[in-house]
């Protein structure tokens, strides 16, 4: 997904077009929790010659999170959406502990048979994040709450550069740890210039006893309330480097797909193994604010995951 960055007119074509996706997923509001759902399909009123009336346009419905949209019902809202059901490299998964391969284990015989893994463990290992702060522009999607980005920031895997396209949160977490998930997940979008995508993930674990944490109560204090709505505002700043964990060594890889429509499966997903605190206060500000929009997990079908550590 991608997007959005400035508001020329050619961005946000490809906003529009890749939109579920990036903005996946947040936890928003009731009142764009009902703009989710819409019926753009004309029914005929009655007493009028239906011969003269158009054919009725097929029942259109959007996508969002609950009801006839919800994620089970993904796959037949669009031809575009059919991954969504029928791919079988989609996300999010469960992240297992016990059941990752990584370079201080992968001298047994069974991972020694594939090179490709090792390559990633490589690949890992010339993990580069080179964020920077930028001026504050927050949109409602009504899906989810995205901060677009100007140029500048990036992350480089292996020999291939993204440049970090706009950040957004799902309530709750979309991947799990052991079946667990926590209160928010965070994604940063990337796109290279060749279309891959690549997006690190960043869970928040609410904790009793945590203080606020200054950079999420920036974030809080600037979520615009009504779907649509924007805010931009040049004078003040995010530092999307204080949304990381301090231990960024330890990684999560695997390969996948975008989290909403059209479950696009070109997506090299990075998860931090380690969760940031953030306080309950926090985590319940978020909740009120958004209503949930994480997908549900999907099989991981043999596909490999690698940790970093
Ligand atoms: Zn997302």
């Amino acid at each position: 997904m991608l997007p959005v960055s400035t508001d020329s007119s050619t961005t946000r074509r490809a906003v529009l077009k890749l939109g579920g996706w990036a903005l996946g997923s947040m936890c928003w509001g009731r009142s764009a929790r009902a703009a989710v759902l819409s019926d753009r399909g004309s029914d005929s009123p009655p007493n009028q010659n239906l011969d003269r009336m158009p054919k009725p346009t097929p029942r259109s419905i959007s996508w969002g999170y609950i009801g006839e949209g919800g994620p089970e019902r993904w796959g037949e809202l669009d031809a575009d959406y059919r991954l969504c059901a029928s791919g079988q490299r989609q996300s999010p998964i469960d992240l297992t502990a016990a059941d990752f391969e990584s370079a201080s284990n992968s001298m047994n015989s069974t991972n020694l048979e594939n090179a490709a893994g090792l390559e990633s463990f490589a690949v890992l290992e010339r993990l580069e994040i080179d964020y920077h702060p930028m001026p504050l522009a927050v949109t409602n999607t009504g899906r989810t709450v995205r901060f677009d980005c100007v140029p500048g920031s990036s992350l480089t895997l292996g020999d291939r550069r993204f440049a970090l396209k706009q950040f957004h949160f799902h309530c709750p977490s979309e991947h799990r740890f052991d079946g667990v998930a926590e209160a928010i997940e965070l994604h940063f979008v990337h796109r290279a210039e060749t279309g891959e995508l690549a997006v690190l993930a960043v869970l928040l674990r609410a904790e009793a006893g945590c203080g606020d944490r200054a950079e999420v109560a920036t974030l809080l204090d600037n979520l615009p309330p009504r779907t649509g709505d924007r805010i931009g505002d040049p004078t003040r700043t995010i530092d999307p480097r204080a949304l990381l964990p301090d231990r960024l060594d330890r990684l999560y890889l695997y390969n996948g797909s975008l989290t909403t429509p059209p479950c696009s499966e070109n997506v090299s997903w990075l998860i931090c193994a380690d969760p940031i605190a953030i306080s309950t206060a926090q985590a319940e500000r978020f909740s009120d604010a958004v209503a949930p929009n994480a997908r549900p997990l999907q099989p991981r079908n043999r596909r490999r995951l690698f940790g970093s550590f």
